[in-house]
């Protein structure tokens, strides 16, 4: 078993765009900026995008936070989205989800520039990428993609089983792995909570990637020997004897799951920091495109 090690290669990713951006500096260039924008205070939110915000900043790149209260309004957010937009100073940037339940999340991702939607979930972005033209893909399938590429695992002709469907990870995983190219050329099916018998489905998988958010869903008796198992699950554990409160799981029970596996992904340490790695490479993205439009 070999475990796909996701804060070794997203520091390594990290690392080669430090790489570039000094290079940027030295020609006397302007460095990618990068803005987040976060409404109210969930917890889970404020962790992400300070950990988002510190990373922009260790790599070299320009960073604006901009915190909005909870109870901002709709129209005040779409107003915020429009400045970024017209900004352009501002490469790329994200609204960080969920959204405060009175603001219309599709809206205001509409509202986003695909010029600079490097989460990628404008629908520009997400149609471009289903029919493989140059576009952001989302972070999380971006970083699935590059893990299994840097650890150079075989998916050609593999049966993949995606578990969930959500627009941010389990469909476009499914897209980008059935499309042609290097850690893709899967035989992919696509599985959700209306699935009868997930069991005899992932029975059959060479590479399970599990992202519905419950702990524990996929156990050893789900998995073929030599499994390849991507676990995209973040789920907050609470926990009062440690000092935080709670701990993070995955959705997969990896100590009895990695006995079979050839490759796991640990949670944490797997794909949440390739998240933020591939936001950072598409807003270098972002900054390259730019440039390119204003020469
Ligand atoms: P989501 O929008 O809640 O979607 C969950 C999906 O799982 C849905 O398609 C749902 O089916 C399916 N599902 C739920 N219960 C199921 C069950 N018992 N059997 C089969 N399918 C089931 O979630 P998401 O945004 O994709 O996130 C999924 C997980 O990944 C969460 O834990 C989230 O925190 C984590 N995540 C991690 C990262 C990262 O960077 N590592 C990034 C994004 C998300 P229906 O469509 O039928 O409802």
């Amino acid at each position: 078993m070999k475990i796909l090690d996701g804060r070794k290669v997203s520091n390594q990713i990290k690392e080669e765009i430090a790489i570039e951006v000094d290079q940027m500096k030295e020609r006397g260039e302007k460095v990618p900026h990068l803005a987040a924008v976060l409404v109210g205070n969930d917890g889970a939110s404020l962790t992400y995008v300070g950990s988002k915000v510190r990373s922009c900043k260790k790599i070299g790149f320009e960073s604006t936070l901009i915190h909005l209260p909870e109870d901002t309004s709709e129209e005040t957010l779409l107003q915020q989205v429009a400045n970024l937009n017209a900004n352009d100073d501002i490469d790329g940037y994200i609204v960080q989800l969920p959204l405060p339940k009175h603001i219309d999340e599709q809206k205001v991702l509409m509202a986003v520039h695909p010029d600079k939607d490097v989460d990628g979930f404008h629908p520009t972005n997400f149609g471009k990428m289903a029919l493989d033209m140059e576009s952001f893909i989302p972070a999380t399938p971006f970083g699935i993609m590059e893990l299994l590429r840097r650890y150079e695992v075989d998916t050609e002709g593999k049966h993949t089983v995606v578990i969930g469907r959500s627009h941010i990870v389990g469909r476009p995983i499914s897209i980008l792995m059935s499309q042609k190219g290097k850690a893709a050329n899967a035989t992919v099916t696509l599985t959700h909570s209306r699935t009868k018998d997930i069991k005899s489905m992932t029975l059959q998988a060479d590479i399970i990637v599990s992202a519905l958010g419950v702990p524990n869903f996929l156990k050893a008796d789900m998995v073929k020997k030599d499994v390849v198992v991507i676990d995209v699950g973040i789920t907050r554990v609470p926990d009062e004897t440690r000092e935080r409160g709670y701990y993070i799981t995955g959705d997969v029970d990896f100590e009895a799951v990695k006995e079979k596996a050839s490759y796991i992904t640990p949670v944490p340490g797997g794909v949440g920091p390739m998240t933020i790695a591939m936001l950072l490479k598409n807003t270098l993205l972002a900054r390259e495109r730019h440039k390119q439009k204003n020469a």
